[in-house]
């Protein structure tokens, strides 16, 4: 059984104006779709056809780890996203930022200079180690802490392709535009 290009979870054009229907297109249908195409080319007649996707990302090396988590990465990276924006962490999901950050402002500095300083391509993510403390991990190009002992929470893409067609050369805007469209609901509802 394939793996799927799952839809995106609102319309193309739902988070502008901080991101484009534009970068939307490019992103989840041509970039994405080529990770899952990338995949499904490679588990093809193998005994790895039946696994869920994130099994595969935690089992498997080489090229076909690398689509596989590129393509595990972005649909969780959309999921993080939504078009409410101005909203703010709450419950739970608060109290524990308040604890390891101090406040909600205080993650966000931290998470961008973590984000401007990975040199090329990756990721910057929330996660939530095994004894519960949250932290902000950087992963190069494709790798991702699905494969570790920490849960993703947040994730943010740092590859070109994000915002290239937005914010040209200009990662610091697109991360501005990244918080004004954070699904905090969606964060909170993975802690563990
Ligand atoms: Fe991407």
């Amino acid at each position: 059984m394939p793996v799927e290009l799952p839809d995106l979870p609102y319309p193309r054009d739902a988070l502008q104006p901080h991101l484009s229907a534009a970068t939307l297109d490019l992103h989840h249908g041509h970039h994405q779709r080529a990770y899952v195409d990338a995949v499904n080319a490679r588990i093809a007649g193998t005994e790895l056809d039946d696994l869920p996707l994130e099994e595969i990302v935690r089992t498997s090396q080489g090229s076909l780890f690398e689509a596989a988590a590129q393509a595990w990465n972005h649909a969780f990276y959309w999921q993080c996203l939504h078009p409410r924006a101005g909203d703010e962490p709450h419950g739970a999901l608060a109290e524990h930022i308040a604890r390891q950050f101090g406040d909600t402002q205080k993650l966000r500095e931290e998470f961008n200079r973590a984000a401007m300083g990975l040199f090329g391509s990756g990721w910057a993510w929330l996660v939530q180690h095994p004894d519960g403390r949250l932290a902000i991990v950087t992963t190069r190009n494709a790798n991702t802490p699905l494969t570790g002992d920490s849960t993703p929470l947040l994730a943010c893409d740092l590859w070109e392709h994000a915002w290239y067609t937005d914010f040209q050369n200009e990662r610091a805007r697109y991360l501005q535009s990244f918080w004004k469209l954070v699904n905090w609901d969606f964060v909170g509802a993975r802690l563990r």
